[in-house]
């Protein structure tokens, strides 16, 4: 152990794990780690998001980021910056303190989004994984003026409401605190960012991704309704007055 020797973790927080693929957390990661065992599956869970939003066209390139917590947390795991979604490592997760923003280990370079995702926490403590992605037909229908469609019952289950924060330059503050004012009487989970994306919130990371899911796809049937010359069927109002009826 004391003179050089074979491959050890490197000491310090700012410890470039490499290129490491899905597997072969740290042993004995410090607690302020994004391999830690606390955070380690919110990691796996994220990096699987990643893979199928990108998969599913929900972003291109190496747009979007993800975020989630331990329920309640005062640290999320948030992707870094640059990172290519379908390609996330342990390493491409930085540990932000929610408080602050203060990078507590990880990587040391979060994503330039790095706000929209704390004031989302910071305005629903019942979040726990908030997605950015940039859905095409989200973003265009909304561009043009249409409003996206609530039109099944799995529409209406997951998406629930839409609302729409006008266009703000990215990675700043007035974009983070106007998508998450939208989000702060806790009815609504699904933001449209003007020209950009969208910031979608759930209590878990699986449950983000439906609504992520289902926001494009209600995007989709609201374009092809449109195509076919239809402007204004929903699903029937009284499934949601059942939804929320009885309680959920
Ligand atoms: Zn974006």
């Amino acid at each position: 152990m004391g003179s050089a020797g074979p491959p050890t973790d490197p000491a310090g927080p700012g410890h470039s794990a490499g290129p490491v693929g899905g597997a072969g957390p740290v042993g004995g990661a410090s607690p302020a780690d994004p391999a830690a065992p606390q955070y380690r599956s919110l990691v796996a869970e994220l990096a699987t998001l990643g893979r199928k939003a990108v998969a599913a066209g929900l972003v291109q390139g190496s747009g979007g980021n993800l975020s989630a917590r331990p329920p309640g947390a005062e640290l999320a795991v948030v992707t870094a910056t640059g990172t290519w979604l379908d390609e996330l490592s342990p390493a491409a997760f930085s540990l932000v303190r929610i408080a602050d923003g203060i990078v507590v280990g990880g990587n040391p370079a979060p994503s330039v989004e790095l706000p929209l995702h704390l004031e989302c926490y910071r305005v629903r403590p019942d979040v726990n994984a908030v997605v950015h992605l940039h859905p095409q037909l989200s973003v265009l229908l909304t561009a043009l003026g249409h409003p996206i469609r609530l039109v099944t019952t799995d529409h209406v289950y997951y998406v629930r409401e839409v609302r729409v924060a006008p266009y703000r330059h990215s990675g700043t503050t007035e974009l983070a605190t106007g998508a998450a004012a939208l989000l702060a009487d806790g009815r609504c989970n699904c933001v449209i960012l003007s020209h950009h994306g969208c910031s979608v919130v759930a209590d878990s990371v699986e449950l983000a991704h439906k609504r992520a899911v289902n926001l494009e796809e209600a995007a989709l049937a609201s374009y092809r309704a449109l195509l076919l010359g239809d402007t204004g069927t929903v699903c029937p109002p009284e499934f949601r007055a059942r939804l929320e009826g009885s309680g959920d």
